[in-house]
This record gives C-alpha cells, sequence and structure tokens, in this order.
C-alpha cells in the first residue's frame, strides 16, 4: 500500500537532552509539503558536527532534536512543485542547499546559497517553520534540514542530490557531508600546485579526505597535525608523508612546520574545530603566498586572533563550508569519481554499527577510534 500523503511511524534516534544518549522512539513523520521530499534512509554515518550540537557545550541547544547529515536514501514520496526528484531515486541529503535562483547559486564561485545555506539554529522547515516529526503530538526538532537518524525524513528538494542508482548507498553516504567537505576543501579552495607542500590539521575523516586531495592534486609533502598519535598509523594510508603532535613540541606548532619546510607550508588546511588549531593553520603557511583555509566548526563564542602582521606578509586566509561544492549541481560527480574508481571511500569507513546501536558510534567518534562509522537502518 502506497505511503504516499500518509503520516508515516518509523524508528528515530531522539536526543532528548544535550549530552545524553539519543533514544529509539517511533515516531510520526508527516507528509512532504511544498518544495520538500520525504526519503528512507538506509545508511547514515555520524560526523563531528552532529556530535557538537548533541554535546551543545559551545553551541546553542536545541532539543529534542533528531540529529543526521551524512546519509544515503530513496525517495518514498514528493511534495508539491517537486519536479526534479521522484519516488525512487536514489539521493545523498545534504545539510546545505541550492535553490538554483539566488546570486550564490548564479556565481560560478560560491555554494552559500541564500535560501538554503547551512543554518544551525533552525528546527523546523523553511516553508512554515513547522517540524515535520512528532511523538505523540509534540514536535520534534530537525537538524540543518536532513535529520538522517530517522528511518524516514523530509528534507527540502533543493537540499537533495539525485546520484547514480548503482551506487552502493553503505559507501557513499559518507559523499553527502565528510568526505566531499575535506576533499573540496583542499580541491577547490586551497588549490595546492603539482609539488607543494600541504599541512592538514586535525586527522579524522573531513582531515583525511582532505589529504586525499593534496594526494590528488599532486603535493610533494602532505603533512600531518593531529594531537591523538593513533591517527598517524591510519593516516599514511592517505597519503600523510610526515606527522607532527603538537604535544611533542615546547615551541608553537607553527614554528616546528616553519623549520620543517623552509619558512612555511605552501597550504594548509584545519579540520579540527579547535580555535587554537585554525590560528596554527594560518600562521604555519609560507609568507608570499601561503593559503590557509578554515574547515572546522568553531564554538559560538570563540574569536580567531592572529597578529596583522601575518596577512601583510601576504599569506590568504579562507574558509568554506562543504569544500565549496554546489551540493545538486557538483555531488553526483563526486559519486561518479568513486564509480571510476578515481575515489576510494572504503578506507574512510572503519566501523559499522546496526541503528539500534547508533550510540555506539558516538563511543568511537568521541574515544578518537573511528573514521566513519557506518549506521545501517533497518539493522
Ligand atoms: P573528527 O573528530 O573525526 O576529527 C577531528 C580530528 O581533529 C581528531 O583526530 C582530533 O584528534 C583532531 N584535533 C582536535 N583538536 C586538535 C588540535 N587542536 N590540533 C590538532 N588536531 C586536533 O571530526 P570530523 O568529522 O573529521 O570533522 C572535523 C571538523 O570539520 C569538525 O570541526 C566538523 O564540525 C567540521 N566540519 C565542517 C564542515 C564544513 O562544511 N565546514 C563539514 C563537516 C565537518
Ligand atoms: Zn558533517
Amino acid at each position: 500500500m502506497s505511503t504516499t500523503g500518509q503520516i508515516i511511524r518509523c524508528k528515530a534516534a531522539v536526543a532528548w537532552e544535550a549530552g545524553k544518549p539519543l533514544v529509539m522512539e517511533e515516531v510520526e513523520v508527516a507528509p512532504p509539503q511544498k518544495h520538500e521530499v520525504r526519503i528512507k534512509i538506509l545508511f547514515t554515518s555520524l560526523c563531528h558536527t552532529d556530535v557538537y550540537f548533541w554535546e551543545a557545550k559551545g553551541q546553542t541547544p536545541l532539543f529534542p532534536r533528531i540529529f543526521g547529515h551524512e546519509a544515503g536514501g530513496i525517495v518514498e514520496s514528493v511534495g508539491e512543485g517537486v519536479t526534479d526528484l521522484q519516488p525512487g531515486d536514489h539521493v545523498l541529503p545534504i545539510f546545505t542547499g541550492e535553490c538554483g535562483d539566488c546570486p550564490h547559486c548564479h556565481s560560478e564561485e560560491s555554494n552559500m546559497c541564500d535560501l538554503l545555506r547551512i543554518n544551525t539554529e533552525r528546527g523546523g522547515m523553511i516553508h512554515d517553520g513547522e517540524s515535520r516529526f512528532s511523538i505523540k503530538g509534540k514536535p520534534i526538532h530537525h537538524f540543518l534540514g536532513t535529520s538522517t537518524f530517522s528511518e524516514y525524513t523530509v528534507v527540502h528538494s533543493g537540499q537533495v542530490a539525485k546520484i547514480n542508482p548503482d551506487a552502493p548507498l553503505d559507501k557513499v553516504c559518507i559523499v553527502s557531508c565528510g568526505l566531499s567537505t575535506g576533499l573540496g576543501a583542499t580541491l577547490n579552495v586551497a588549490k595546492p600546485k603539482k609539488g607543494q607542500s600541504v599541512a592538514i590539521f586535525g586527522l579524522g575523516a573531513v582531515g583525511l579526505a582532505a589529504a586525499e586531495g593534496a594526494r590528488i592534486a599532486g603535493a610533494s609533502r602532505i603533512i600531518g597535525v593531529d594531537l591523538n598519535p593513533s591517527r598517524f598509523d591510519q593516516a599514511k594510508k592517505f597519503g600523510v608523508t610526515e606527522f607532527v603532535n603538537p604535544k611533542d613540541h615546547d615551541k608553537p606548532v607553527q614554528q616546528v612546520i616553519a623549520e620543517m619546510t623552509n619558512g612555511g607550508v605552501d597550504r594548509s588546511v584545519e579540520c579540527t574545530g579547535s580555535v587554537q588549531a585554525m590560528i596554527q593553520a594560518f600562521e604555519c603557511v609560507h609568507d608570499g603566498w601561503g593559503v590557509a583555509v578554515l574547515v572546522g566548526v568553531p564554538s559560538k563564542d570563540d574569536a580567531f586572533k592572529s597578529h596583522p602582521m601575518n596577512f601583510l606578509n601576504e599569506r590568504t586566509l579562507k574558509g568554506t563550508f562543504f569544500g565549496n561544492y554546489k551540493p545538486k549541481t557538483d555531488i553526483p560527480g563526486v559519486v561518479e569519481k568513486y564509480m571510476n574508481k578515481e575515489l576510494e571511500l572504503e578506507k574512510f569507513i572503519t566501523h559499522t554499527v546496526p541503528f539500534s546501536e547508533i550510540n555506539k558510534a558516538f563511543d568511537y567518534m568521541l574515544k578518537g577510534e573511528s573514521i566513519r562509522c557506518i549506521i545501517t537502518m533497518g539493522a
């Protein structure tokens, strides 16, 4: 029997309170409204951004909420006005969108869509500000417009990338956030030239994807910086050639890197979320031409402080969401790169858990054990 236009009852992992384990609940998922699609999520994974907003230490708390934004699924039904997607399409929901109509969507240089750019504070849908999730009539907030820790979710159609139906969703789900963010931060924003040196701060999935971008760009040296020494062994598989643990040095890490590289690296990409690492990533690039790119999500009260002379000396600081990829236009092509074996995704996936054990994925990330943990829905 078709579920189109009906409320669907399904399982979702609900965060009732900051930092407390998610609770499996039966939720009601309303049908998609204008410009929305309802998606059956098959696989989702955990990104550090989910963990920050779940911990809500340096972020505005909003509970109860359904987290999750890195996922793959199949369209169940579409709302009014959706013409580019239909039931059965294989899709990746994405935390930032593309309306196709605003100055940013028209610009080749930006993916910061006026309507659908990332908004971490919004708990409802853009169309009417309401939530599509409820438990016994009580609304549950959305997260990033994706809320993929649910067997079914409702997403704005501008935040849905339609991909090759032959692509295995248990692998390409990581393209929906971490992989594309890191890869694009290097290839689209830092843009190292062949033979240049690149420092990567933070060797989680995002940082390792940034390293992969550096390898693809033909970087001569890829210097990985992390506080967790167990990251270094894994990172060798991603072409990282040298490692620096700031804890092993008495001097600032920017000075250590400057000494290793005769004045600084050509490019750096920060993928930690630590404001100290952001400053270090900027100050370790070579004067005259160095470019640093910030990717990590800072705490709400963080401030970036560096001496203006560091800029006058011709260093550039940039930042990016989603590696500057336009979600609907560019992401199907990133999936094709995997299908054509230009990109390896398997090495990012260190753990798999059934949906019922989703809290284990949080433990693995908090202990620094996982790169990506895939959560299998319906299991
Ligand atoms: P992760 O937890 O898997 O990896 C982060 C790594 O950074 C860890 O290995 C940790 O040990 C290391 N680290 C932390 N503080 C450090 C410091 N001061 N110096 C050196 N290393 C340090 O996280 P992830 O899922 O790979 O995400 C990385 C960051 O990217 C997070 O801040 C996340 O919120 C952010 N993010 C941003 C975007 C975007 O579009 N800008 C998208 C996705 C994720
Ligand atoms: Zn993410």
